[in-house]
Order: C-alpha cells, then structure tokens, then sequence
C-alpha cells in the first residue's frame, strides 16, 4: 500500500473546484456574488461561446489591494469572516475563500483590480508565472476577473459540458437570479458581444426589475406581499392563481438576499396556493424572506444555493400565512364584501370584484377519438343506458352505473349503497398514472411519431434541458428536438398520451426534468414526473361525457388500486349512502 501524503495544493484546489464549479454558470455565479459582496453598483457580464471559452465580470466595487491579490486566488483567503462567530453570523453572499482558487485551478484566469487608495490598478494571472507578482493595469476602482478555457487543464470533467447554447442558458439563469436579488444595482449581460440585458439600477421602485424581467404581464397579474412578524420579513410579488404557469420557471426565492432552493420554502408557498390554484399548474412569484442571520445556516453546501433554519416550522407557517392572505379567494370577497376590502387596495379590490382574478377554466378541447380509444373495449358491454335497471342491486359493480354529469366536473352514478359522486378529472388522472406506471415498468415509455411536428417558443433554459436530456426524454416517450434557441418541436409523444396537448405535455416534463437536474434523484421521482404527465392526459372539466363513457371511466377505476386519491392526495369519489340521504330528508325508513 501507498505511504500517506498530502495532495498538492493545486490538486486539493481542483477537487474543490468539481463541487463549486460545475458548470461555467458555477463560475459565473461566484463571480458576480464577490462583486455584490465588494459593494458594487454597476456589473459588467461578458460571456464567450456559453462561458465555456471566456466569462468576464467587470464591477465598480471597492476594489482589491495590491497586497492581497495574490492571496485572493488562494485556497482558503476570504476577507469576509475571521471566526466562527463571524459565520454564524455571515451577511455576505461568500465566505468560504475557495471560489477564485478554484476556478484558478481549472481555468487561465486573470485578476485586475484597483481599491479606493491606489494610483492605478494591478493584475495577476494565474499563467503567466506561479510566483503571481501583481503588474500595473489601468483601470478605474473595482474589480475584473477574467476566466478563460475553463476545464483545459481537466479534460474528464470538460467532457460533461453541454452545448454553448445549453451553457449560456444556464449562465443566463444565474444571471438573472442575482439581478432580481438586487434592483440597486445596475447588471449588463453580453454574449458573443451581442448585448443579452441592460438592466439600469432602480432605486425608488424595486418592481420595477421584477418587471423588466419577468414581464409585464406578470406584474400586471400578481400581488405585493409584505408581511412582517417577530423578526422575520416576506417582500415580493406573487402572481394570482389566474397567471399559473406549466413549469415551475418563474419561481424565485431568496433568503436574507441568496437565491435558494429550499424544500421548507418551497412547500409553504405550493401550501398557500393549494386551494386557488389547479393542481397540474405552477404559480409564479419572487419572494424576499430576511431574517436574523444567526437564524439561518448557509454554510450547508459549497454551492450555498441550499440553507437550514433554525425554526423550520416557524418559517414555513410563517411564509404559507403571509401568502395565503394575500391570495385569499375571490369566494370570500363575495361573503363579505366590506371586511375583505379593508385588505386590498381600492384598485385589487376592483380587478377582485370585476372577475379578473376569477380562475381560468381549463379549455383544452379533447378530440373524441381520444375517448374511442381510452375506452373501446369496455364500451361495448356497458353501451346500453339502461343496464342500471335491468341489473339487480347486488350484481351491480362496486361504483356503480353512472345517471348524469354534473356541472361539467363530476360524474354521479348509482351503486348499491346509494349515490357515488366521482370527481372526473382526478379519477381520469389515477387511471392515467396507473396506466403509465404499468407500461414504464422497467422500460422506456413506448412513444408515437406525431404527424406533424407540434412546435413552441422556449425559454433558452428549457432549450437547453432540452438538448441536454435527450435521453431521458426517450425514456418517457417524448422526442423533442430544438429548433432554434427560441424554439421546440415536439416530434414523438408518449402512446398513451397521443391525444395530450404535446406541446403543454412536452413543457411541464421539461420544467421538471429542470428542476430534478443532471442528478440521480430522477429515478426517485420517475412517479412524479408520470403523475404530472398524466395530468396531461386526464379529461378536462366542461367536457360532456356520454354515459357509456362515464361507465368506461367508473370501471377503469374499479380495476386500479387506491382509486379513491388522485396522484396528488385528492380524493377521487365520494359515497353518499341512502341512509344519510333519508336522514338529510327525514326520511324515517
Ligand atoms: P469568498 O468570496 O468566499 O471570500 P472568493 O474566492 O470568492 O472567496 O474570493 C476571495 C476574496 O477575494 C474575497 O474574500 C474578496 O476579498 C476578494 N474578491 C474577490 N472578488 C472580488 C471583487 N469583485 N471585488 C472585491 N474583492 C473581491
Ligand atoms: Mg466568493
């Protein structure tokens, strides 16, 4: 067996650099948090075939003294804490000093700053010699780096980069996540010297870079949120259930000014949006939570996009209170018209009165041939309407024979206890999701050519995921192909689902595939991405069922296990017994 040693510092530098530096957007991130930690207020971003060649983040901030940019490049050197109180307590966005080392070690990279005091600015570069003697360099008070090849010394983990258009997409992300943390500060983006975004600083109205970045349209539909209680804050904008979204792409939160992504958080907000909002749908928002920061450890990953409260249950009742107020239903307004509106501004309260936060009906026109097909087979012996009269009582199936529709939404039918209430869509949806449970088991989903290609715009992040997860996409049945960096073609769908909206269905699977990521962690959630694909194929509200197709659906349900819970813990029938009828009636029997 080998003696120990100690690794090379430079060795030590590039194993950091696998959990800290991903992807160029890794860099790119630790880039631009060290100029909003340097107090800038104006950021330059210049990227090269996707940050893969050059990513270059020039700031106004105060600058790095000549004596210590050498060691700003060094393993473990951070001018932003001293001891463990100071991290128990850390306001600034980095604190472990290993970002710059890192990158150094895996990329050419070229230091220039000048502080407040000096004369003129100094560089250093990571290839010129190792000694890292500082040269002069004009340039104003602030900061540059310049991070050239990255991975041209790590041939292995360069292999893992996608695309310059994937890599971009991904840069554009980060970039966009800490210009929404920070409306004050004015952020520039090009690439391949084409200018992406020009975000001025705003001062007076932080809605305002919400706006220029996720739109008007956004803005027009959501809501300000402002709650504060014992110490904590939550600031921000949430869309209205009417502005629901397929993915889960306009979702920013931050805490205490880090954009994270936080289990806890997430839930609290999917927890207050629960009853307003369709469960296969995605709300949007951009949300602030400060609070004390010895109260929150975000010292949990090297990429600290992951945090621990100290009171997980206070914040998560904390955050699901204040949302839910602010997006109570419009049901509530009608009660009581007068106590409500002391809550809203007089203007929501008229977009309230006049319907515009009304939710949305589901329209999604179904082809019939979808139904010939769902239900051919079982058709036939339950075809005639009068099968619920001519069957004795005990012979009739457990859900019975279905007599109407009611309101577009649920299906009543007569068994032999009394009334079954089934709630159409959610039972639809079990039977989807058990179908494609069955037929993915152990193998890919077997997928049909579509005739013609259905094509959408795409944001460049779902472009990406795109080209990226080809594989996966296979796996699920979807084949979809880019385009353009705007746009998809969806050109394979999954057999069971060929009547789905492909390009809604091909939208919703990305946006997860998205958020799962590159990780293993797909397998675990394989049910959840079919469930949501289900979704997809479950018949809408306002479509009218003939009988025999009630009867199909009744029976399907029959034949799957826990049919009363639809994939996402809703019921999926009722029983009301002939006994709590006459009671209701005061019928004595
Ligand atoms: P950390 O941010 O965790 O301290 P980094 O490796 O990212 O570690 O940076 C090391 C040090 O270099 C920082 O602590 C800071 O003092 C200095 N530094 C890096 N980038 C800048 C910048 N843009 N402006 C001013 N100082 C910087
Ligand atoms: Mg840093």
């Amino acid at each position: 067996m080998a003696r120990i040693h100690l690794l090379p510092d430079i060795l030590i530098s590039q194993i950091a650099a696998g959990e800290v530096v991903e992807r160029p957007a890794s860099a790119l991130k630790e880039l631009l948090e060290n100029s909003l930690d340097a107090g800038s207020t104006s950021i330059q971003v210049q990227l090269v075939q996707g940050g893969i060649k050059r990513i270059s983040v020039s700031d106004d901030g105060s600058g790095i003294e000549h004596d210590d940019l050498a060691l700003a490049l060094s393993r473990h050197a951070t001018s932003k804490i001293a001891s463990l109180d100071d991290l128990e307590r850390v306001a600034s966005l980095g604190f472990r000093g290993e970002a710059l080392a890192s990158i150094a070690s895996i990329a050419r990279v070229s230091l220039t700053s000048r502080a407040q005091t000096s004369l003129h600015g100094w560089r250093v570069e990571t290839t010129a010699d190792d000694s890292r003697q500082p040269a002069p360099a004009a340039r104003a008070v602030g900061t540059s780096v310049d991070v050239e090849d990255l991975y041209f010394n790590t041939p292995a983990r360069r292999k893992f980069l996608k695309t310059e258009s994937t890599e971009f997409g991904h840069c554009e992300e980060v970039f966009r996540r800490l210009a929404l943390s920070r409306p004050e500060i004015g952020f520039a983006l090009t690439h391949n010297g084409r200018q992406i975004s020009q975000l001025p600083a705003v001062h007076d109205n932080a809605d305002a870079r919400v706006t220029a970045m996720l739109g008007k349209e956004f803005y027009a539909q959501s809501v300000a949120i402002h709650a504060a209680a014992g110490g904590l804050q939550l600031t921000g904008l949430a869309a209205m259930p009417t502005y629901h979204r397929s993915g889960r792409d306009a979702q920013y939160l931050f805490v205490n000014g880090r954009y994270v992504r936080d289990k806890l958080l997430s839930h609290a907000v999917r927890q207050a949006y629960q009853d307003v909002l369709h469960h296969d749908r995605h709300p949007a928002y951009v949300l602030f939570l400060s609070l004390d920061p010895a109260l929150v450890d975000v010292n949990v990953h090297p990429a600290k996009t992951e945090v621990r409260f100290r009171d997980g249950q206070g914040i998560h009742r904390f955050v699901f209170h204040g949302l839910e107020k602010a997006l109570a239903r419009p049901r509530s307004i009608s009660v009581e018209p007068v106590a409500t509106a002391t809550e809203f501004p007089a203007a929501e309260y008229s977009r309230w009165q006049s319907g515009a936060y009304q939710q949305g009906e589901l329209q999604v026109a179904e082809p019939a041939t979808f139904y010939q097909t769902l239900f051919s087979g079982i058709r036939e012996s339950y075809a005639r309407t009068d099968a619920l009269q001519s069957a004795p009582l005990e012979t009739l199936p457990e859900l019975g024979f279905a007599v109407a529709q009611l309101s577009g939404i649920y299906i009543l039918a007569q068994n032999k206890n009394g009334l079954v209430i089934v709630d159409m869509h959610a039972a639809h949806e079990r039977v989807m999701y058990e179908q494609l449970k069955a037929a993915t088991n152990g193998s890919a989903l077997a997928s049909q050519p579509l005739l013609i290609p259905v094509t959408f715009t795409a944001d460049s992040l779902d472009v990406a995921t795109a080209s990226e997860q080809q594989e996966k996409l296979h796996d699920f049945g979807l084949d979809v192909g880019v385009l353009s960096p705007t746009a998809l073609a969806v050109r394979s769908v999954p057999a069971l689902l060929k009547d789905a909206d492909a390009a809604e269905l091909a939208k919703s699977v990305l946006a997860e595939l998205r958020e799962f990521g590159a990780s293993q962690t797909l397998t675990e959630r394989r049910n959840e991405l079919l469930s949501t694909m289900a979704c997809h194929g479950a018949v809408r509200a306002n479509r009218q069922l003939t009988v025999p197709e009630m009867n199909a659906l009744l029976r399907a349900m029959e034949r799957i296990d826990r049919a009363d819970q639809c994939n996402h813990g809703r019921p999926t029938w009722f029983q009301i017994s002939i006994e709590e009828l006459d009671r209701m009636f005061m019928r004595g029997r």
